[in-house]
């Protein structure tokens, strides 16, 4: 695991209101529920339980929203990755109950964004572009399922015309328009919601990578200068995390990049994205982008490279850029970053348990700004007993790749050659 990095390089670090600077954790400490992990799903789960009223400390290795919250693409997508094999599950209700889990975690940032006054962009407004004719197919698909469950938001079909007025590029042959999704400027809204939580009584520590949980009645989490006791542990380290065995294996660690270009002029918004809109293709291999509230191009996409050095992600990147917008062939590019996205093997994300008081939440795939929100609830709620939710998902059996922690990088790009042939052919 990466230890005690600061988070640079990327457009969200280069623009945060105000870094955290909570002190690392020293001697034992006592809490009802420890938490690993200042992401979403770390933080979103510290913010339900001291809400409710328990005594939360969170451990993080780094800084808050340092993992893949602090550097996503910023797209508020709905569904949950993974949503039909949980639905079946269910049963006769499994659809509608999965479809509405899968736009809770939209209400929740909504919510949490109002409560709490966080300054982090907020914007609604999606576009699902397509590049193949069964994307349009599945686009209609998308529509008649927003129409069955009485979707209370705009939403419309765009016409090949359409979508390249609205765009300016002529990459995508159609669109579903959906004003129930957005974007966000991600590290504001993960710092914004762990002040919050510190508001409601929680407790952060960062730059204090736990080295191991000691097991037992009340589990210990056990940092180099410290340590902490509680009643229960939330695991949310997601493609970060390697301290339990149990979750080695369980997903690939896919790598996103993004690059921002300088703040576009007047003329290229008008052409490139007028409506603000965040932009997603339908590849597994995909790519996203949306402008930033100063007028950047935020371009991304995932690929086989797995280090951090900005100019090979400007030389991966820009050329996917120009195939979609030929015309910023001479837009300077100010950053260029990336982060490990959490992918199941099945889709499926995993909250489950180590033992009794041990839980854990990972593996959200391109969905995780939605379903974080989500799994912070549930995982709250399943501390104060209430399993509904989390069993949907923790009896869901996660399919494990034997040696992917020891052949992980190997592992992973054979999979994404194996869906970049999918995306292509499939
Ligand atoms: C480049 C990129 C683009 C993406 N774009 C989108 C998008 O547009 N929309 C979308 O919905 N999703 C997107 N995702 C996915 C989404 O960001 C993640 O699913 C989500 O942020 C996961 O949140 P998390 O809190 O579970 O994990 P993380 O944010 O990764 O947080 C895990 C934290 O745990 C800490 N940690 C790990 N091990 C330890 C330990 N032993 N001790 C203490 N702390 C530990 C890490 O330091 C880290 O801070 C993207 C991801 C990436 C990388």
């Amino acid at each position: 695991m990466q230890q005690a990095q600061p988070h640079t390089g990327s457009y969200y670090a280069a623009t945060v209101n105000k870094v955290t600077d909570y002190a690392p954790l020293r001697g034992a400490q006592n809490a009802d529920v420890c938490v690993i992990g200042a992401g979403f799903t770390g933080i979103s789960t510290a913010l339900h339980l001291a809400e409710r009223g328990y005594k939360v400390h969170v451990v993080e290795a780094n800084k808050v929203g340092w993992g893949a919250s602090g550097r996503n693409g910023g797209q508020i997508i709905g569904g949950i990755s993974g949503e039909e094999k949980v639905a079946r599950s269910l049963g006769q209700d499994g659809e509608r109950i999965m479809w509405q889990m899968g736009w809770a975690g939209h209400d929740i940032i909504r919510e949490r964004v109002e409560t709490y006054g966080i300054d982090c962009d907020l914007k609604w407004g999606y576009l699902d572009v397509a590049i193949r004719q069964r994307h349009l197919r599945e686009q209609h698909e998308q529509l008649e399922a927003l129409e069955k469950h009485g979707f209370p938001h705009e939403y419309k079909i765009l016409s090949r015309e359409e979508t390249v007025s609205l765009i300016g590029t002529e990459a995508y042959i159609g669109s579903l328009m959906n004003m129930g999704n957005g974007h966000v400027h991600t590290l504001n809204l993960c710092i914004g919601q762990a002040r919050a939580a510190v508001s409601r009584g929680a407790t952060i520590f960062e730059q204090s990578p736990v080295l191991r949980i000691e097991h037992g009645a009340r589990p210990r989490v056990i940092t180099g200068q410290g340590s902490v006791t509680a009643d229960f542990v939330v695991i949310a380290g997601n493609a970060y995390h390697f301290i339990e065995r149990k979750l080695r294996g369980n997903m690939f660690a896919v790598n996103s990049f993004i690059i921002a270009t300088e703040p576009l002029s007047e003329e290229q918004v008008s052409f490139v994205n007028p409506q603000d809109l965040a932009v997603c293709d339908p590849n597994f291999v995909l790519e996203y982008f949306r402008m930033s509230a100063d007028k950047r191009l935020l371009f991304g996409g995932r690929c086989n490279y797995s280090g951090s050095d900005p100019g090979v992600i400007k030389r991966t990147m820009i050329p996917k850029m120009l195939r979609v917008y030929p015309q910023l062939a001479k837009t300077r590019i100010d950053y260029a970053w990336g982060g490990r996205v959490g992918v199941p093997i099945n889709r499926v994300p995993q909250l489950g348990r180590i033992s009794s008081n041990v839980f854990y939440s990972q593996g959200y795939s391109g969905h995780g700004v939605n379903v974080t929100h989500l799994a912070g609830q549930i995982m709250a709620d399943t501390v104060a007993g209430i399993l509904e939710r989390f069993d949907m998902f923790a009896n869901i059996k996660p399919v494990v790749i034997p040696g992917a922690h020891s052949f992980g990088k190997q592992l992973t790009a054979l999979g994404v050659l194996y869906y970049q042939i999918k995306d292509r052919f499939g």
